[in-house]
């Protein structure tokens, strides 16, 4: 596997190859919602450069930062059966953000308003800043993003279509573990009782889809939180959003999409998940 830690040698090393690529930005501590992302990109580009930036500026909180899971071994080892297209691009802070380690501003409009744009002020920021950078620096043709961070798949498209980068923005879906809990590199920093407790979120989501409770968004609320506490976990946020805009709602019209979003601290790590709801 070609490992770079500049985009000016992944440029040097394009520049006299006409292939495709294809970019995978991930934080490191790669699981099989990861490898879902490689495999769809390997499937339809030339190459597939995957990059492993832990990023400063998105995080709020120092010591979620600090604690955030790193094996760069094992991620190589996961991406082994693809070697032949990765491009394994681990790059320091000075490739990403030539002057100072800051965001830049950006406008999303309701896009970024609620949920994880509430509760972690500047992480779309964050997010943005380093993400524009890559496909600046990797001008990938096509970039994968998973729909666990439904919001920031939506706020990417957005970004890419305010900076016209003409990159081809792929969705896809979440995998799961067996008993349903979405995999997430911060589920190795639960503990075994709190990792016992976890597939509760997705289980409660499955009920309010299927339980007569969907006009009613308080009392989906109410529910999914005393499903949730009932163990030892605490819900930050239960929302119902459209899928357009991401503005949540407080009762559902008929024939239109939406999705609940939520947010569930085990201890000091904090869980997010997402479903579409079916229609009412
Ligand atoms: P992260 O390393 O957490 O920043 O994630 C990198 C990319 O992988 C993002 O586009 C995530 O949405 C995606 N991703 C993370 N976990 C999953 C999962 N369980 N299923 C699908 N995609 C995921």
């Amino acid at each position: 596997m070609l490992t770079f830690k500049t985009s000016k040698e992944i440029r040097a090393y394009f520049k006299s190859r006409s292939k495709s690529i294809g970019l995978v930005p991930t934080m490191g501590a790669l699981h099989s919602g990861h490898l879902s992302l490689a495999k769809k990109a390997c499937a339809e580009n030339d190459y597939v450069v995957i990059s492993v930036y832990v990023n400063p500026t998105q995080f709020n909180h120092k010591i979620d930062l600090e604690s955030y899971p790193s094996n760069i071994n094992s991620d190589k080892v996961l991406l082994d059966p693809y070697s032949d297209q990765i491009i394994f691009y681990t790059p320091d802070h000075k490739d990403l953000y030539p002057g100072k380690i800051q965001s830049k501003s950006y406008n999303f409009g309701s896009i970024t308003a609620h949920m994880e744009g509430l509760f972690r002020p500047g992480h779309f920021d964050g997010v943005a800043t380093v993400v524009e950078a890559l496909f600046k620096n990797i001008q990938p043709k096509k970039a994968y993003f998973g729909e666990k961070d439904f919001q920031q798949l939506q706020m990417i498209k957005n970004l890419n279509a305010q900076k016209k980068m003409n990159v081809t923005i792929v969705s896809c879906p979440i995998v799961r573990e067996n008993d349903g809990l979405a995999m997430s590199s911060r589920n190795l920093l639960l503990s075994p009782e709190q990792r016992k407790a976890a597939p509760v979120i997705y289980a409660t989501l499955q009920t309010l889809n299927k339980k007569n409770l969907k006009s009613d968004v308080s009392l989906m609320n109410r529910f999914f939180k005393k499903q949730v506490e009932q163990h030892c976990l605490k819900v930050e946020y239960f929302f119902v959003a459209s899928i357009n805009d991401l503005i949540p709602v407080s009762k559902l019209e008929l024939n239109k999409k939406y999705r609940f979003f939520v947010a569930v601290f085990a201890g000091k790590t904090r869980l997010i998940d997402t479903i579409e709801l079916d229609r009412i």
